[in-house]
């Protein structure tokens, strides 16, 4: 241990300050050694372990070893802290100092000889993380900055949603002007309110897949929270708050980019006013209550990096004013709302007859209106800064079809491109389809249920099909899908086969 220290260690030692002393220059000769090399590998330090890209321009010691200007600084405010004059004038001790310099070194002291963690041929690449690949920057669909008419933005939108034509317009609109408030900054002149949403549909009818088919054309980061995990701060679960930490995180941690983004909120009709509670509602009330402020537009600081302030992590400032807040929610009764309020006033008298009317109305959610919404349990305050509602329908069995195989990466179209690598053609008929939709109705949970039931019976075929290089086409039929028939094969030669049915 202290036969370490010798006269060897003594010249390292020196040569070692001098590269501290000289750090600056050194790291600068570093960078723009860095900038011509190109290698896969970037330096990590070796005290803290991040990486160049994470920590900035690094110390670079003899044998390859890099410290962070960081891990650099603490190391020099430690070793300056340390009072080697009050230790030399102390007589006992100066006595010991020299008992050990004579024997050699000091007790529980080693120096460690930097020549020793080398091996043989340098640090090793064990001291280098693998570079990130750096993302290809593409082209957003739609320009922020030069945003596109909302017709165009329905155009896009048309390409992946099926149906919900009300929805995609309502959207495109307030998107556009959200956009063209940001771009030009006109809060202050006449004050163009924020577009703040409030979408309504039944369960699996696409509101998430609207905000995130909308935010990937528009290129800007999306976070997409729950609102039945959300509480008052200070109570278990996570704070209000969080949503704009993962937006943060969806922006890379860069502030102006997040502050440009979307955040759509789910389930939002689970923070409804309980009613008959006498209990605290951290959960409910008091969470619309809190998030009166971040829909607005307020400073909140977030911690980068983690979803608690409570840790030890460095803290971002992020101004709401420009995030497009997206609030969703399937409402569950709130057309029984809608149902009384309009027999109410629509006829005193033959209220009977009206009210068997309203009964049939498939399309009774779309009218909908603010006071409806109040009455369901959301707080005044917290629908008025959701100025834009609009609702959802619930899918048909017409959409259903058309969701399978129209949308630009529908389902079907995964898997015939599947296929299409092992040089097999998936077809499905107009009847196949139609079984899928109508199996698809029954689970009532919307298009969800679409892909499960497509994977249950195409887990058979994609298993089978690779086993015959003869096999040319696959059709799937109606009876494949109600297990009364197997899916018609094509042989490369044209003959046709059955493949065992589907059970
Ligand atoms: P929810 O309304 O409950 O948020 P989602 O948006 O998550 O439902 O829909 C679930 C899935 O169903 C989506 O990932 C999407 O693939 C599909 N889907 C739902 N509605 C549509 C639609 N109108 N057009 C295309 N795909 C849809």
């Amino acid at each position: 241990m202290s036969d370490l220290y010798n006269e060897n260690n003594d010249i390292e030692e020196e040569k070692n300050t001098e590269d501290l002393t000289s750090g600056h220059k050194d790291a600068s000769t570093t960078a723009k050694a860095g900038k011509s090399d190109n290698s896969e590998y970037e330096d990590v330090c070796f005290i803290c372990r991040r990486p160049e890209s994470k920590t900035g321009k690094m110390f670079k010691l003899p044998n390859n070893i890099c410290v962070c200007n960081d891990c650099m600084h603490k190391t020099m405010e430690t070793v300056s802290q340390f009072d080697y004059q009050g230790m030399l004038n102390n007589p006992n001790l100066q006595n010991e100092l020299d008992q050990y310099t004579r024997q050699g070194g000091f007790p529980n002291i080693s120096i460690v000889n930097l020549a020793d963690l080398q091996g043989d041929g340098g640090i090793p690449n064990k001291q280098k993380l693998k570079k990130k690949k750096t993302k290809e920057q593409t082209e957003p669909v739609l320009d922020i900055k030069n945003i596109p008419a909302p017709h165009k933005i329905k155009a896009s939108l048309d390409e992946y949603v099926v149906g919900q034509e009300h929805a995609k317009k309502v959207i495109s609109v307030a998107v556009y002007n959200h956009y063209k408030r940001v771009a030009t900054d006109t809060m202050d002149e006449i004050e163009i309110e924020k577009s703040n949403m409030l979408m309504i549909g039944p369960t699996g009818c696409g509101k998430t897949y609207l905000v995130k088919t909308l935010a990937r054309l528009l290129d800007v980061p999306l976070a997409i929270a729950d609102a039945t995990s959300l509480t008052e701060a200070g109570y278990i679960g996570d704070d209000i708050e969080s949503v704009v930490s993962k937006l943060l995180a969806a922006a890379d941690n860069d502030v102006e980019k997040a502050e440009r983004g979307i955040i759509f909120i789910d389930e939002i009709d689970k923070i409804a006013k309980k009613k008959n509670t006498n209990s605290r509602d951290v959960s409910g009330e008091s969470v619309q209550q809190g998030m009166l402020k971040l829909l607005e537009g307020a400073e909140v600081e977030v911690p980068v990096g983690a979803n608690s302030k409570n840790a030890m992590v460095p803290l971002a400032t992020v101004n709401t004013r420009n995030i497009l807040f997206i609030c969703g929610g399937a409402f569950p009764d709130l057309e029984e709302i809608i149902k009384e309020r309009l027999s109410k006033s629509a006829a005193i008298g033959f209220n009977s007859e009206l009210k068997d009317k309203y009964d049939k109305d498939k399309d009774i959610l779309s009218k909908v209106t603010v006071e409806d919404i109040r009455k369901f349990g959301m707080i005044p305050e917290f629908i008025g800064r959701l100025p834009i509602l609009f609702t959802l329908q619930g899918l048909s069995k017409e959409m259903m079809v058309k969701i399978l195989k129209e949308p630009k990466n529908a389902i079907l179209k995964q898997y015939q491109k599947l296929l299409e690598l092992d040089e097999v053609k998936l077809d499905f008929t107009d009847e196949a389809l139609e079984a899928i939709a109508e199996k698809a109705m029954e689970r009532d949970t919307g298009a969800r249920a679409l892909r499960s039931i497509i994977e249950e019976f195409m887990l058979d075929i994609m298993y089978e099909i690779p086993k015959d290089d003869n096999i040319g086409r696959v059709t799937i039929t109606r009876e494949y899908i109600e297990g009364t028939g197997g899916p018609v094969i094509d042989i490369r030669n044209n003959r046709m086969k059955e493949l065992p049915q589907y059970s």
